[in-house]
């Protein structure tokens, strides 16, 4: 029995442990298959407190070893169901909680097109700084208008032979910054006021078909449309709002042992630090609660 469940190792979820264990309780982070959360495959931190520059993977990497010198168990496991009798279950394993931390950030939203999760990894990609590279002096798409879908345009403008960006709009929702560099890239070509309509290919992604009818050859297509919380772990448990959870300051639920930290938190501001904070908060209630219980 822990006294404190963690689930999502993102910066929300690993300060909420070293809040736990510091408070002295027994606490574990169910971190998914991948330790990290969105942060992970960002190249550049640059407005984390403390750090000019450092990359997401060695933040995470700093964070998660104070984590664990501090006698947290971190399990590479994806929770699977949140019982009402207190239980995270996971493929191989049941955990029984006194109170239980929510922190399953977002997951990338997706076109909802045939083929899209079928190609995942042959052709198509969610993540231009982790397969970029396979697609060395080759032709490939980018959807999307923000800043993510803009700065992975310029980042794969830097090593392939040319980049279609594609946005349903013809004005960006992206910073300045990156606008004005995507507009100077010879490398660039803009589809705007285009979606794509189809995704087409046998086993691996061979061209996507615009609706304006233009048919693209690529050999990748990365998906660059922002990011939603994944609510089915706990949409029936506790009270949501378009899959967000709904709390307070105090980072409490409608359920009086379960707490929320980080993206999947309804809330206005989404960054590091806010996430951080929210860990903090909700560790900080859940050690209340556990008082209160005693
Ligand atoms: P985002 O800002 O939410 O942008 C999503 C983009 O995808 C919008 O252009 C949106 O178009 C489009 N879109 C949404 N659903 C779509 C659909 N079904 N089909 C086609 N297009 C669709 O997401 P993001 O770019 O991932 O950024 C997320 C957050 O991270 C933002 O706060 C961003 O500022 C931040 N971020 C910051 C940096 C940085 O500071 N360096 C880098 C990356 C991300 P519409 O405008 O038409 O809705």
């Amino acid at each position: 029995m822990y006294d404190v469940v963690i689930i999502g190792s993102g910066i929300a979820g690993l300060t909420s442990a070293i809040y736990s264990a510091r408070a002295g309780h027994k606490t574990i982070v169910i971190g998914g298959p991948t330790l990290g959360g969105q942060i992970i495959n960002t190249l550049h931190v640059e407005n984390y407190p403390g750090y000019k520059d450092i990359s997401g993977f060695d933040l995470i990497g700093n964070i998660a070893s104070q984590v664990k010198e501090l006698g947290v168990e971190i399990v590479s496991e994806e929770a699977k169901e949140i019982t009402s009798d207190k239980k995270v279950i996971t493929e191989n394993n049941t955990y029984s909680f006194k109170s239980l931390i929510i922190a399953t950030g977002l997951e990338n939203r997706s076109l909802g097109l045939e083929n899209e999760k079928k190609f995942l990894g042959m052709g198509v990609s969610v993540c231009a700084t982790c397969d970029g590279n396979f697609f060395r002096g080759r032709d490939v798409a980018i959807v999307g208008g923000g800043n993510t879908a803009l700065e992975d345009a310029l980042y794969l403008a830097n090593i392939c032979n040319k980049v279609y960006l594609i946005h349903r709009r013809n004005t960006f929702t992206a910073e300045k910054y990156y606008v004005d560099k995507v507009y100077a890239n010879s490398k660039i070509e803009l589809c705007l006021s285009e979606e794509v309509k189809s995704i087409n290919g046998e086993d691996s992604l061979q061209s996507i078909t615009l609706t304006s009818g233009r048919e693209l050859n690529i050999d990748g297509l990365f998906v660059a449309i922002g990011k939603v919380p994944n609510s089915k772990l706990y949409e029936n448990l506790v009270e949501t709002d378009n899959g967000y959870i709904v709390s307070n300051e105090k980072c409490t639920t409608s359920v009086p042992y379960i707490f929320v930290a980080g993206d999947c938190r309804k809330k206005s501001v989404r960054q590091l630090v806010t996430a951080a904070s929210d860990g903090a908060v909700a560790a900080l209630s859940a050690s209340k609660y556990l008082e209160r219980e005693k």
